[in-house]
C-alpha cells in the first residue's frame, strides 16, 4: 500500500507541477486565449494584439506547440486531479442489509466516523477484499503512465 501512496503522491506532483508551469506561462494574459500556428510562429491573440510564443518553428512542430497553450495544460491538469480525486473517494463495498459480507475495509455509512462496516470478525480491518483497492490501484497506475517518460517513475507502477 505504501508503494501505491508513493505513486500517488508523485502523480500528484506532475500534475501540480505542469498545472503551475501553465499558469506561470499565462504572463499576464488572460488564460483562456488559445494559441494559433501560423507563419512559423506560435502566437496567443488577443483583441487587436498578438503575443509571440515561439518564432521560425517548424510546420510539424507548430500545430503541437499551440495545441498546448496554458488554457489547456490547465483544463487538462484540473481534470486530471478532478478525476484522481474521485478515485480515491470510491468506496468500498458494504452491504447495508447483510454487513458481515461488506468489504473488510468498508465503513458503516450510518455509523459514527471510522465505524467499520463489516461485522465478520475475522475479516474486518484486514486488506480490501471487494476489489476496490485493486480497482483504485489500476486507475491511477494508468494516469501516472502518462508520465513515464519522467524521473521518478518506477516501472513497478506500470498498469498490470
Ligand atoms: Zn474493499
Amino acid at each position: 500500500m505504501a508503494q501505491d501512496d508513493e505513486m500517488v503522491t508523485w502523480l500528484r506532483q506532475q500534475i501540480e507541477g505542469d498545472r503551475a508551469l501553465a499558469v506561470t506561462a499565462v504572463r499576464g494574459m488572460l488564460p483562456g486565449y488559445s494559441w494559433l500556428y501560423a507563419r512559423q510562429m506560435v502566437a496567443c491573440n488577443h483583441g487587436r494584439t498578438s503575443h509571440v510564443i515561439a518564432e521560425r518553428v517548424a510546420a510539424e512542430d507548430g500545430p503541437h506547440i499551440a495545441r498546448h497553450a496554458p488554457r489547456d495544460s490547465i483544463a487538462d491538469c484540473d481534470a486530471k486531479l478532478a478525476l484522481l480525486a474521485l478515485i480515491e473517494t470510491l468506496p468500498h463495498l458494504y452491504l447495508d442489509d447483510d454487513p458481515f459480507y461488506s468489504c473488510s475495509q468498508a465503513l458503516n455509512p450510518r455509523g459514527d466516523d471510522d465505524q467499520p462496516g463489516c461485522i465478520d470478525e475475522g475479516r474486518a480491518g484486514r486488506p480490501c477484499d471487494c476489489g476496490r483497492d485493486r480497482r483504485v490501484r489500476r486507475m491511477t497506475s494508468i494516469l501516472a503512465s502518462g508520465y513515464r517518460h519522467r524521473d521518478g517513475w518506477k516501472e513497478e507502477w506500470a498498469a498490470a
